[in-house]
């Protein structure tokens, strides 16, 4: 039999999951498409199920000089519309779902899902995030790239719970977010590509970009990235086509049946192109 769990405090959750029998469900968009039953019957759980959507001590936006710790049950909408989030990370929350998803989905089942595709993945490398995992026995805080090793496998244990996510808050002269769906809402990314750059003097001191859907995981690559920063805007755009062989050489698509691997590789890198001719 699947217990089905609402626990009151943060304290409660954790001693819950100590056993670890339990597997914690924030907003559930994701959870309950994936062990949906037939028609009209409920979700087919095979593990105990712990609601941690409602516990406040999780849902939280504090601003620090440089970071910004979310907590975990905090939904995207009210990330969405919070004076503190960072204008980059709303671009892309805006195209995820519709407002009723949104309502209830969260960062934490987008990172704990780690689908190649989940859009706010690609803001979340790009501001360097770190993801605070507690249990009973303590506190684990790891970027997001050691979080996430593959499509669906993280180093979350069962007992553990994402408790915060912090980002980082840097300045962008410039910042790009192109989701290539099926349809403008409601769609799972075929491609999606991040990318900020900050110029001063006409020189680029910050480059990053980032690339969902066309790897295991999403892609950023810092080796590229250094090689962009220190560049004159001239000098970039000079530097494009190396730059591009540089970012093919990683983007390894997959065929699904959203999309095939042809079509992803080539659209992803006219993205990377039409970003540095257009800086
Ligand atoms: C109609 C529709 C449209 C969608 N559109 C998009 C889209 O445009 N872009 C996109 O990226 N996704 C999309 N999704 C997928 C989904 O909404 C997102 O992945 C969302 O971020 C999942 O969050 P959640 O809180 O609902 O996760 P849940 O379904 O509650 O959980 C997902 C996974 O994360 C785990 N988990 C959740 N929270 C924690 C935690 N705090 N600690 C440890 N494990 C945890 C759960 O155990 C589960 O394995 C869509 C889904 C639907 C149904």
């Amino acid at each position: 039999m699947v217990n089905h769990v609402i626990p009151n405090t943060y304290l409660d959750a954790l001693r819950y999951l100590s056993d670890q029998t339990f597997k914690v469900i924030a907003g559930g968009t994701d959870l309950m498409i994936q062990k949906r039953g037939t028609r009209e019957t409920p979700p087919n759980f095979d593990s105990n199920m712990l609601y941690c959507f409602n516990l406040k001590e999780l849902n939280y936006v504090h601003k620090e000089k440089l970071h910004i710790h979310i907590g975990s049950m905090t939904p995207l909408e009210v990330l969405l519309h919070h004076q503190d989030i960072p204008e980059i990370m709303k671009q892309v929350i805006a195209e995820m779902a519709s407002p009723a998803i949104r309502n209830v989905a969260t960062l934490s089942g987008n990172i704990a899902n780690a689908s190649p595709a989940g859009d706010s993945l690609l803001s979340l490398y790009l501001l360097n995030a770190e993801i605070v995992l507690e249990s009973l026995n303590g506190k684990r805080v790891l970027p997001i790239d050691q979080v996430i090793t593959g499509p669906r496998q993280t180093v979350i244990s069962k007992d553990e719970i994402i408790k915060e996510i912090i980002i980082e808050n840097p300045k962008f002269s410039k910042i790009q977010w192109t989701k290539v769906g099926g349809r403008r809402a409601d769609a799972i990314s075929k491609i999606s590509c991040l990318s900020a750059v900050q110029i001063k003097n006409n020189k680029v001191i910050d480059f990053r970009l980032t690339l969902g859907a066309v790897y295991k995981t999403v892609i950023r690559s810092r080796e590229i990235e250094s090689k962009c920063i220190g560049l004159t805007l001239d000098q970039l755009k000079e530097n494009k086509n190396t730059i591009l062989s540089l970012y093919e050489g990683l983007i390894q698509p997959i065929d699904d049946q959203r999309s095939n691997r042809i079509y992803r590789k080539k659209v992803a890198l006219n993205i990377i192109e039409k970003w540095i001719a257009d800086l």
